[in-house]
This record gives structure tokens, sequence and C-alpha cells, in this order.
């Protein structure tokens, strides 16, 4: 370049030269060197319209030809269009990969903008999801995937768990969506089917209802039959007595345990009654007077606070979670223990508080207490009765009251279990108009 800069530079000069000579020899020496300079920027000016015209094609082309610095001009400006194109076909390849194998996935992947409107989604999304290609482009994702729970999930920005819902397109499916964020408030959605999941867990469910259904009448009969044995106790051999008392308490236990089953499998599988006003003062009272007398020869210091706020629920159902809650700080509160509940309600919604002053727990027991049969320290249980099941119950039923467990606690200190409940499900009169 630096070369041919140079020899344009020189042929300029030779070219004056030629023009001085001529000019003076024939006495036109201003005329002279003007036409050689017009020819000059002539031939630059179309060198200029060359390359305008061949930048303005859309393909790369052969550059134009010339020769000199504007030669290595267009070869230079080609080599660099030839370089572009190669970088931007490999992005292009590796672009259609990435869309090809997207494309692939069983899922339906969906990328959405910060606006929340659809921009490009594979073929599974459009399979689960009943989009239209060339349609739903740019449309509002909520508009396409008509559901409130999914628009309540999408719109909340906290995507730590998925959501579960039955397909917008077909009923008898379940789909799992997946939000994640990325750039700008963009959002990548996942979406699969999870039928076949549902329906393993609903076997599972029909399992566990049936077996304990079926073995509530032997258990009851056999519970019976022990009960009218101990009553003749005295007519039987002495040594009988002890061996009648633990079949009848392991009995009784099994029975326990099977109510326990029963009630979890119902909260799990079925909608229930309609929900209703339930009067919790008089309910807690109730659950009160029963805790002192299960609390016998402890003689617990058991103390009710309680507003006069009702619940829109199922009273049957809210009765055994609070209960189970009440009747647990009774079992881990040694003697003379303190027990206190309390309901009541503030801007955040209805809280119901049950706190005892009792053996505490461990706090890195705490996350899962609510599940089925963990125990926090099983020695403690011997005599208890326990099934494992209570706070798995008290779990299930604040979800079917969109409410949730707080549990705090301290090893040999006390603990304190809190079901907090929206304001929308508190209980308020219908208005009765007067007109
Ligand atoms: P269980 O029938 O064994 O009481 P739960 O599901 O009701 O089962 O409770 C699970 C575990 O949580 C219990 O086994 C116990 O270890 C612990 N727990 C529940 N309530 C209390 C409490 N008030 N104080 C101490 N530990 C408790």
């Amino acid at each position: 370049m630096k070369h041919d800069w140079r020899s344009a530079i020189r042929r300029l000069i030779f070219s004056l030269a030629l023009a001085f000579v001529v000019g003076w020899s024939l006495d036109c020496l201003a005329f002279a060197i003007m036409v050689t300079l017009a020819v000059y920027l002539g031939w630059h000016l179309r060198q200029l319209h060359k390359l305008q015209q061949w930048l303005t094609t859309r393909d790369v082309e052969e550059p134009p030809t010339s020769h000199g610095l504007w030669g290595s001009i267009f070869d230079d400006v080609y080599r660099l269009q030839r370089r572009q194109e190669k970088s931007k076909n490999k992005l292009k390849a590796m672009l259609k990969r990435v869309q090809d194998s997207t494309a692939a996935l069983k899922d339906g992947v969906l990328m959405v903008d910060s606006s929340g409107n659809l921009e490009w989604w594979n073929q599974a999304a459009n399979t689960l999801l009943g989009l239209q290609s060339a349609k739903d482009i740019g449309q509002p994702i909520t508009n396409l995937v008509r559901h409130p729970d999914f628009k309540a999930y999408f719109e909340n920005t906290k995507y730590d768990a998925p959501l579960e819902m039955v397909s917008p397109i077909n009923h008898n499916a379940t789909l799992e969506f997946h939000i994640t964020l990325f750039g700008k408030k963009d959002r990548l959605i996942v979406c699969r089917d999870v039928s076949h999941l549902h329906q393993l867990e609903a076997m599972r469910q029909d399992f566990v209802a049936n077996a304990s259904h079926e073995l509530r009448t032997p258990l009851t009969v056999i519970s019976g039959y022990l009960e009218t044995f101990i009553d003749y106790q005295d007519t039987l051999p002495p040594r009988w007595g002890r061996a009648l008392k633990q079949m009848h308490e392991q009995s009784q236990r099994m029975q326990n345990l099977i109510n326990d089953l029963l009630i979890l499998s119902r909260l799990e599988t079925s909608q229930g009654p309609e929900h209703s006003r339930v009067a919790i003062s008089p309910l807690l009272n109730a659950l009160v007077a029963d805790a002192k007398s299960l609390s016998g020869e402890k003689h617990h210091t058991i103390t009710l606070e309680c507003e006069d706020i009702d619940l829109l629920g199922i009273d049957t159902e809210l009765s055994s979670a609070f209960g189970n809650l009440i009747f647990n700080a009774v079992k881990y509160t040694p003697e003379n223990g303190e027990i206190s509940v309390k309901w009541w309600q503030d801007s955040s919604g209805m809280h119901l508080e049950v706190k005892d002053n009792g053996l505490g727990i461990d706090p890195k027991h705490i996350p899962r207490l609510t599940e089925r049969f963990y125990r926090a320290d099983p020695s403690r249980h011997s005599d208890t009765g326990g099934t494992g099941l209570g706070l798995a119950i008290v779990k299930h039923t604040l979800l079917r009251h969109d409410g949730h467990l707080h549990i705090s606690s301290q090893l040999g200190k006390g603990s304190s279990f809190t079901c907090h409940f929206p304001i929308s499900r508190k209980f308020t009169k219908p208005q009765v108009s007067n007109g």
C-alpha cells in the first residue's frame, strides 16, 4: 500500500512535469497544467464511482479492475469482505445448529422478550401449546397460554419452583413450566409434558388409599376382640395380661396410622367439600379443652388468645391440622411446661401460632419436618404414640387453604409453629342490600 501511494505521487509529479514541458514549449503552460490536473482528477473520480457501485452490490463480487493505489484499495476491501462473509456464514451455521438441536428437543422451548412477547419457539412448543408459527410471533405469551396460574407465575418473576398445570389444549395432559431470566428481563421458558409422572403419582396415591382402606376393617375387628379379651382378663391365665395390653396398644397405633394415611390421601386426591365459614374461636376452644385433658398429669399451663375472625375453609380439615399442632405441643413439652395458642389478624393476613417451651427441635431438622414419617429424634417417639404424619397433614391442609406453615425452634428451649393465611381467606358476611 505504501509502495502504491509513493508511485501514485510519482505519477502525479511525472504528469505535471510533462505538462510543464509541453506547456512551456507551446507557450500555454497554465492550460497544459490545468488539463493534466483535470484528467488526473477525472480518473480518480471514476475510480471512486467504480468503488461506490461495487460496494452497493449486495453479494460479494469480484472487485472492479484497476491498478496502482486504487487497485490495492479494491483488493483490500475485497479481502475484508470475504473475511466478514466467512465469519457470517460460520455464525449462521452455528445458529442453525443450535436451532436444529433445540427444535429436536422433546421439551418445548420458548424465548420471550422483556415486554412479554413471543420471539422464538421450537416445534415441540407448537405441539404442547398449540402455537401457530407465523401468526403467533410477537404476541404476548399470556394471550397464547391463557391460564390464570400461568399468568400469575409468569408475572411473578420469582421462578425458584416450576409451575404445573393442565395443558391449555388437552385437558388430559399436565404440563410443567420452568422460566429462566436472561439478558434484560428476557425469559426462556421450558415446558414439558409430565402426564406420565402424574399418572404414577396418582397410582401411588390410589394404592396407599386402597391399602389403608382395606386394612381398616380387619384391624377394627382385631382391636375389638382384643378389647373384649382385656375386659375378661381376670378369667385368663395371668401372663396373658401384659401381652394383650401390648397387642391392644399396637393395634391402636396401627389404626391411628391408617386413619392419618387416609386423611392424607384424601387431602392429596379429592377437592373436599365446598369451603364455607369456619368459626375459629369455638374450634380452638374445643381443641384447647381436649389438649388440657390430654395433658392430664403433666400439668401444662395452656393459654388461648383468640380474635373473633372467621376463615373460609373446611372445618374438619382445619380442626385436624390445628389439633395436630396443639397435641404435638402437649406431647413434646415436659411436665409443668407452658403452651400458648394465639389466633390473630394483621395487615399480612391471619395467623395461628402454637408455642411451647418444651423439648424443641434441632434447626437442621426443620426443613424436613413436614415430610411423611420424618422424625427429628426417633428416640422420643416410643412413648408419644405419634404416627409421623401429623405435620404432613398440616402442610397439605394449609396448601388447600392457600396458607403455609412456618416453624421456628431451639433445641431444649421450645418451638413455635405458625400457620399463615392470606387475607383473601377471611370470611366476611355477604352484604344484604336494603333495596
Ligand atoms: P409425630 O406423629 O411423630 O408427632 P409429626 O409429623 O406430628 O409426627 O411431627 C414430626 C416430628 O416433629 C415429630 O416426630 C417431632 O420430632 C417433631 N415435633 C413436632 N412438634 C413438635 C413440638 N411441638 N416440639 C418438639 N418437636 C416437635
